[in-house]
């Protein structure tokens, strides 16, 4: 069987792992969000009660911008912690040895690993956008496969949580690897997306073709319209992914490989000919910019 799924989405796209932490980060803390939202919406409306003090400083006297800092630390400091216990799950022993971290307890897993004792702590993996260990790389591979940061039915969910509060969806099911050796698939992105719907299904419309393969079915085709409000934005559009991508500290990539414009709109130059391709792309996306894309997916399973 083959399967081929094309997607038209206004977003972009953003590192896996640091969608899968933010999400988790989000629902971990949503108690201590919901209150700190009631407070300044309380102190807002005159309505923020404290208790008598001493001191003259009171909570409803801290300025709004205060708490959205409190909030902004409270956030941070989630992301921190989902980040370490994902380094705790996956970091090597002889990274965690360097570092002074227990190592032994990630030996008692696989006590034919051997610990490589001159390892410098600053040759030890500590950020996840450099996965610098060969040995970690090793290590996830042999006791995870591979990550499986959104294979799993909860981590989806959270993510799909985390995303509705700014008015977005993950784009597709699929994620995507720019690197298809990779593996581990640190460089795994998704993509985010303004949320479109299909009259047919619910789920983001996509042109989804199966193939068998049998001798006598070699090719299959469909074809979807476009309703010209699934591509009127909403004036907010921008600041939804930018406000996500700051506050949860989501890392953009880019993975495109070219642009689809037109010619047919640019000034003539005074010899007559049309301005070059290159030319055309002056005005480059950057990478936290949403915009309109076409993705393709195609696998096979035989
Ligand atoms: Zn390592």
């Amino acid at each position: 069987m083959c399967r081929s799924s094309v997607i038209l989405f206004y977003g972009l796209w953003v590192k896996t792992w640091s969608l899968a932490f933010a999400a988790h980060a989000h629902e971990k803390i949503q108690p201590p969000l919901l209150a700190l939202d009631l407070l300044i919406a309380r102190r807002r409306s005159g309505k923020l009660v404290v208790e008598e003090q001493d001191l003259q400083t009171t909570a409803r006297d801290l300025p709004e911008e205060v708490w959205e800092l409190i909030k902004q630390e409270t956030i941070d400091e989630a992301i921190h912690q989902e980040e370490e216990e994902a380094f705790e799950l996956y970091r090597c022993p002889s990274c965690k040895f360097a570092l002074g971290k227990n190592w032994e307890t990630a030996l008692d897993k696989d006590p034919f690993f051997g610990i490589n004792g001159k390892k410098r702590k600053a040759e030890a993996w500590t950020d996840w956008r450099d996965p610098r260990c060969h040995e970690c790389t090793t290590w996830i591979w042999r006791w995870h496969g591979d990550f499986a940061w959104q294979r799993r039915r909860a981590a989806v969910e959270r993510m799909a949580a985390l995303l509705a509060g700014f008015g977005l969806r993950v784009a597709s099911k699929s994620t995507l690897c720019t690197n298809a050796e990779q593996s581990p698939r640190f460089d795994e992105l998704s993509g985010l997306a303004l949320p479109l719907q299909s009259s047919s299904e619910s789920h983001n419309p996509a042109v989804d073709v199966n193939l068998r393969g049998d001798q006598h079915e070699r090719h299959e085709s469909a074809v979807l319209e476009l309703s010209p409000t699934a591509i009127a934005l909403p004036s907010n559009a921008e600041l939804r992914f930018r406000r996500l991508i700051s506050t949860y500290q989501l890392e953009p990539e880019d993975p495109t490989s070219s642009t689809i414009t037109t010619n047919t709109l640019l000034p003539l130059d005074p010899s007559g000919a049309t301005q070059s391709a290159s030319e055309s792309q002056d005005g480059a996306f950057r990478k936290d910019e949403p915009r309109w894309m076409l993705r393709v997916h195609a696998e096979a399973d035989w």
